[in-house]
């Protein structure tokens, strides 16, 4: 949810590997299981593509955000990497740097991330409620938010190895 002010939001829905005409019923289970009953102003549905990009860079035309590839594919989160990746871009056409070389930690947590997705996508809604509830209990919280332990790098290679059904 996107608040615009106090009384109004952006409500978003991801559904993941369906078509544009088979999202329906997921919004409207989506609001029915979580009691959303609020006056609809505007709806509308987007086809949306992420995946890995390679190269990064064509001549002069260099791909960051979105246009690189930044989406992380475990939970969408891109828009630091997406100013990061600007940054970079700028820092390569000042210095001369290898922009494939400044970018490399974005683009090693995407695929390590990766890893988390696959697992995810096997998971019922007991398990993730599990995962994400865990999240919180202490020992694991001040694992994860007080020392430097690398989440993904160490999952993302856990994870690698936990195997993998098909669909
Ligand atoms: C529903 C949703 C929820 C998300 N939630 C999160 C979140 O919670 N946390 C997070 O980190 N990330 C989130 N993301 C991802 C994040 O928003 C993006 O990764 C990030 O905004 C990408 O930044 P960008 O600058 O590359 O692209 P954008 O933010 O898409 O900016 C591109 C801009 O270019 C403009 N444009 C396009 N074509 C042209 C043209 N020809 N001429 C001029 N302008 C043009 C567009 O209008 C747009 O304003 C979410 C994405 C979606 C879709």
């Amino acid at each position: 949810m996107c608040p615009f002010n106090e009384k109004r939001a952006a409500l978003a829905l991801v559904v993941t590997e369906v078509s544009e005409k088979e999202v329906d019923p997921y919004w409207e289970l989506f609001l029915f299981s979580e009691n959303i009953k609020y006056n609809i102003i505007e709806e509308f549905t987007l086809n949306h593509s992420s995946g890995h990009v390679y190269p990064h860079k064509i001549d002069n035309i260099y791909f960051a955000g979105n246009s690189g590839g930044v989406i992380d594919p475990f939970l969408g989160f891109g828009a630091m990497s997406s100013v990061i990746m600007g940054v970079m871009a700028g820092r390569s056409i000042a210095t001369g740097k290898d922009y494939e070389k400044l970018i490399s930690n974005i683009v090693k947590s995407n695929i390590r991330l990766h890893e988390f997705r696959k697992v995810f996508d096997m998971s019922s809604n007991t398990a993730y409620d599990v995962l994400m509830s865990s999240i919180g209990v202490p020992g694991i919280k001040h694992l994860l938010y007080y020392t430097p332990f690398n989440v993904v790098k160490t999952g993302g290679f856990i994870m690698k190895y936990i195997p993998k059904k098909k669909k």
